[in-house]
């Protein structure tokens, strides 16, 4: 690769501002940035910034190659507030924590195949780690991963914008992308609202929307956006060293884990809904901004929520909260889909993030940087996120959602 190359990256979330990054680090002579909106206004404004070993000890677990990616990202976020402070960075560990012994056995794998150094830790132990936030007496048992880090997945993606801009990338924010110019089996250029920009290379990480952006050139990827919501409670004095938290609540009405962490002193708090909310985005389309988007499932895991009190009294204690959705977009193997598009040798995708961006955002970035610059990843043998490896079957977003 020559110091004159030019790479177009569309899509300012993580995943995007992480590719033209490590695109300029790479040595690329001119890296262009293209968001439609600003950087972090998609799903990234919505993460909930755990960075944390999801391949390892669960029932749906991926592989050892995310998990280098989340040991890649944790270095990756801590060097990123060093530059940065704006983009908050801690390393509290991530206690995962079963309510009842039924619950046990799906928080005991955290334990058996997670991480090297993960213990386990008596509901005592886990009130005191917590400043008592959680209750011993609520909880039948827990699993710490101390490696986990939190961050802010919004201020992240835009302290990472920043930064690129700073080292000399061209961000260009409020420019959407509307076509390509197509030359043989290559991109020779991107048409924007603005005018076309030239480039020898392209990368396609435009989250939820990148299937319409591919429906210009007649392809799909085999992705769906999942309807995901984060709740944010008004400030109830939350300790600012808690650890990240899961409650896995069978015996509740909770039927999955629960996430929560604190933000400015506030609650953070999610969980997966169910059909029909989940499935809005696959139904109904993706809209162009999630801000009035009205999703029912929210009322579904504040009524899960209300059944924890006894492990975490704060949820059974807020008055105000704020409300924020995201799409991630989930594969039928739980796996992103990263690397050149079959067809088209200089455009390369990385999507299909499964709600685990925020921790394999940075890994991602890496490998397409030096997918593009040196031929193959130096991190991890990428093979396994291959764009070529669905069947064909799979032709919509709702063909995808039904296998999940
Ligand atoms: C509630 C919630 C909790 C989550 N928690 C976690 C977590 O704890 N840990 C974790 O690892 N992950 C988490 N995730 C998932 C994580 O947030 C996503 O995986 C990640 O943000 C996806 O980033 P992205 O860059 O692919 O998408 P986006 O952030 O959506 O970025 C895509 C960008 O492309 C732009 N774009 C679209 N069309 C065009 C166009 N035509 N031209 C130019 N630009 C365009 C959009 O404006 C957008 O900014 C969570 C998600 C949600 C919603």
């Amino acid at each position: 690769m020559s110091g004159d190359t030019r790479v177009v990256v569309i899509g300012g979330g993580v995943l995007g501002t992480s590719a033209a990054t490590h695109l300029l680090r790479a040595g690329v002579g001119e890296v262009t940035l293209l968001e439609r909106d600003g950087a972090a206004q998609g799903t990234s404004g919505a993460g909930a910034g755990f960075v944390n070993a999801w391949s390892l000890g669960s029932p749906d677990a991926t592989g050892a190659e995310e998990a280098t990616l989340a040991d890649y990202a944790v270095d990756f976020y801590r060097e990123l507030n060093a530059a940065r402070p704006e983009a908050p960075y801690r390393q509290r560990g991530c206690l995962w924590m079963a309510q009842t012994e039924r619950d046990w056995p799906s928080v005991e794998l955290r334990l058996t195949d997670g991480p090297a150094d993960a213990r386990r830790v008596e509901p005592a132990e886990a009130e005191a780690l917590t400043g008592g936030v959680v209750k011993a007496a609520g909880i039948h048992g827990a699993v710490l991963h101390p490696s986990s880090a939190q961050v802010s997945a919004e201020r992240a993606t835009k302290a990472l914008s920043e930064l690129f801009a700073a080292e000399g990338g061209k961000l260009r924010e409020r420019t959407p992308v509307t076509g390509f110019v197509v030359d043989g089996g290559r991109i020779a250029a991107i048409e924007t609202a603005h005018g076309t920009i030239e480039a020898d290379h392209v990368v396609l990480a435009a989250g939820a929307w990148t299937n319409a952006v591919l429906a210009s050139l007649g392809r799909f990827l085999p992705i769906a956006p999942i309807a995901v919501s984060r709740i944010v409670t008004e400030p109830l004095g939350m300790p600012g060293d808690l650890p990240l938290l899961f409650v896995k609540a069978l015996d509740s009405g909770l039927k999955k884990s629960m996430w929560l962490r604190e933000e400015n002193g506030s609650l953070m708090f999610g969980a997966n809904y169910g059909a029909p909310s989940r499935l809005t985005f696959v139904e109904n389309g993706v809209p162009e901004r999630f801000d009035s988007v009205d999703v029912e499932g929210v009322l579904e895991v504040q009524r899960a929520a209300a059944t924890l009190t006894a492990a975490i009294p704060a949820l059974g204690e807020y008055r105000n909260f704020r409300v924020k959705h995201g799409a991630p977009c989930y594969t039928v193997d739980g796996r992103a889909i990263v690397g050149a598009l079959p067809g088209f040798e200089n455009l390369h995708v990385i999507a299909g993030c499964n709600e685990q961006g925020v921790t394999h955002g940075p890994g991602f970035g890496r490998v397409i940087a030096e997918q593009i610059t040196e031929g193959r990843s130096e991190l991890v043998d990428a093979d396994v996120w291959r764009p070529d490896r669905f069947a064909a079957e799979l032709t919509s977003e709702r063909d995808v959602a039904a296998q999940l």
